[in-house]
């Protein structure tokens, strides 16, 4: 999942709860479980499945992505044990029940997770060319020997 998929205006949507259910689409876990598209979207996830990990869900304000989801795990419980200072989690107030400031807070907050995220993207990337490259020259050293 790039972070420019979710950094647009277009997300802006995603704030609510009901376009964050509407994404869970082929979720694996049903009426039956903890983790319900339901409750999955109410602790602030999004369903963002790539081709080998069909569960991964990532909050849509602290940008964590959580994977391996087991029907009696709790999507509230998980998001603060792994993310325990999300601000969207901390407040757990409904788009309607935000304050204006809550929600300025909380839009500045994601902003900044989406550039550090961005960024940390843009190092990783960047280390492992770096990695390559010496592979590469190294080998092409080792040859030459
Ligand atoms: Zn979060």
């Amino acid at each position: 999942m790039a972070t420019k998929d979710i950094s647009g205006d277009e997300d802006f949507k995603m704030y609510f709860y009901e376009n964050r259910v509407k994404t869970f689409e082929g979720w694996p876990f049903d009426e039956d479980c903890a983790c319900t598209p339901e409750n999955m979207a109410k602790a602030g996830f999004i369903h963002t499945p790539s081709e080998n990990s069909p569960d991964i869900a990532m909050c849509f304000f602290c940008l964590k992505e959580l994977e391996g989801w087991e029907p009696e795990d709790v999507p509230e419980k998980e998001h603060k044990s792994h993310s325990p200072s999300c601000h969207f989690i901390a407040l757990k107030k409904k788009m309607e029940e935000l304050t204006l400031e809550e929600f300025f807070k909380l839009q500045k907050e994601r902003r900044k997770n989406i550039i550090s995220k961005t960024w940390n993207e843009a190092i990783n990337k960047f280390e492992e060319a770096s990695k390559k490259r010496r592979a590469d020259i190294l080998k092409t050293a080792m040859g030459e020997e």
